[in-house]
């Protein structure tokens, strides 16, 4: 054995070290209960909204190729220069990045099996998304995203459905205080123009552009516009509107979905500055913010993105979608005042002795079985632990009743019953034949 190796040998008389206390990676966090109560809550509530309006779930890998996203998203966008969790697969050589957001690799899978071969297709997906940025508050390195997607249709309609649906969503979470900001971004050749306009105003003012403004002037200078340097600021304020360049069409797709929307009592306000991170967007773009959460306040971005599944190998398709942060609408919610789901069982049971286990489990399985929630006591693996421990525990699990299966009550055919909460301390016996009709009968009341 080399000298090296054996120094890592610990010697017989010395004691092992204890093994190192291992911390989770920064900015990803662990999602525990009670708090887990309020993530189960806002799926469910997507879960029935989504099928309210014909989206069926997907879910896709965590992991992509690399090259997924530099051509998705484009090259010059902050996800891909310096957000993105990109690593080679040690087995294969594979260039592999951590998802950092669903559309792409939504629009890859959707190819891939040739979906849209019988028509369009509405869509969702709830999910963690990664990217390499500083955490703080309402941004984190492990966020998750819950986002919607319809592809195949080319219409205001759909754009306008997509935010109808948003702001349903807000409504059955009970947000309140999130605004709808909108615009659109037309399409590649008014893009052109503007950008040259745009690209040419910028250059007259260079003296206070930024470092990263300078070296985006002329690889993507629309995302200048949503820079939030204040020095900055006035610049952008006077740079030629987007919605000036507009033609024809891409106003008419504009108007209409503004139709929509005030039929249907929607408040929005248009931003002309509103371009989104990436660069596959076109005609409607918006998002949803709020002016609770400080600086991480737009809780959903989305908007059209008709050249996005050409671009990734597939038969052009027009496209629409948002992706919401469900960190950020969490901490809304949070943030208004909701209670917590109530997480208190039914029912606790307090076994005094082992020999009491295999008839309480199987009376407690079948309260389960009727809907009853019902936590069990555990013992230490030495016994179940005193009646007054356990006792305690069923007072702090915030259950309704305790059911005591001690031994003499057992010997009858008897349980006892006594109340935790409303008129705490009556306690009456039950038959076990009869216990479980009892306790579906309290099921309305529970
Ligand atoms: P921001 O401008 O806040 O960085 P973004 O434009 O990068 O947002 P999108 O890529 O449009 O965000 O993602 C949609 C939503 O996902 C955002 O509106 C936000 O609610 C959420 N989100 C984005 N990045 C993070 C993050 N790092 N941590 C938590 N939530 C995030
Ligand atoms: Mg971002």
């Amino acid at each position: 054995m080399s000298e090296a190796l054996k120094e890592n040998v610990p010697q017989k008389a010395e004691k092992a070290a204890k093994p190192q206390k291992l911390v989770g990676v920064k900015g990803m966090n662990d999602i525990l209960p009670p708090d887990s109560a309020r993530w189960e809550w806002l799926e469910g509530q997507v879960r029935t909204l989504m099928a309210r309006y014909a989206y069926r779930n997907v879910r896709l890998p965590i992991v992509e190729p690399t090259a997924l996203f530099v051509r998705g998203l484009g090259e010059v966008t902050d996800i891909v220069e310096k957000e993105m969790y990109s690593f080679e697969d040690r087995l294969n050589g594979e260039q592999l990045t951590l998802r950092p957001e669903g559309t792409a690799g939504l629009v890859r899978s959707v190819v891939e099996h040739n979906l849209l071969y019988e028509g369009g297709k509405r869509l969702y997906y709830m999910g963690p998304m990664f990217r390499h940025e500083r955490p703080q508050r309402g941004r984190y390195r492990q966020f998750h995203q819950i986002g919607a997607e319809v592809l195949g249709f080319g219409g205001p309609e759909v754009d306008a459905e997509l935010i109808l649906l948003a702001n349903d969503l807000w409504k059955v979470l009970g947000l309140k205080d999130v605004r709808l900001e909108l615009n659109s971004l037309g399409q590649p050749a008014e893009r052109q123009a503007h950008r040259a306009a745009l690209i040419a105003h910028l250059e007259k003012h260079s003296d206070v552009l930024d470092e990263e403004a300078k070296r985006r002037l002329h690889s993507n200078p629309l995302r200048i516009l949503d820079t939030k340097n204040p020095d900055m600021q006035s610049v952008v304020e006077a740079a030629p509107r987007l919605l000036d360049f507009l033609g024809e069409s891409s106003l008419a797709h504009f108007n209409a979905v503004k139709a929509i929307l005030d039929a249907n009592g929607v408040a929005y306000s248009i931003n002309p500055r509103l371009v989104r991170g990436m660069d596959y967007y076109n005609l409607t773009v918006f998002e949803f913010i709020t002016t609770s959460l400080g600086s991480q306040g737009t809780i959903c971005g989305g908007g059209r993105y008709d050249y996005l599944i050409e671009q990734i190998g597939g038969k052009s398709s027009p496209a629409v979608g948002w992706a919401l942060g469900v960190e950020r609408v969490l901490e809304l919610i949070k943030e208004q005042g909701e209670a917590l789901p109530d997480l208190t069982p039914d029912v606790y049971a307090i076994i005094p002795e082992t020999a009491a286990l295999p008839v309480a489990m199987q009376l407690l399985q079948a309260l389960r079985a009727c809907g009853v929630s019902a936590q069990m006591h555990a013992g230490s693996g030495e016994g179940m632990g005193s009646f007054k421990s356990q006792f305690k525990k069923a007072d702090s699990s915030g259950a309704r009743f305790a059911l005591i299966f001690g031994a003499d009550e057992l010997a009858q055919g008897l349980v006892a019953v006594k109340s935790l909460r409303d008129g705490a301390g009556v306690q009456r016996t039950e038959s076990l034949d009869t216990v479980v009709t009892w306790a579906h009968s309290l099921q309305s009341t529970l």
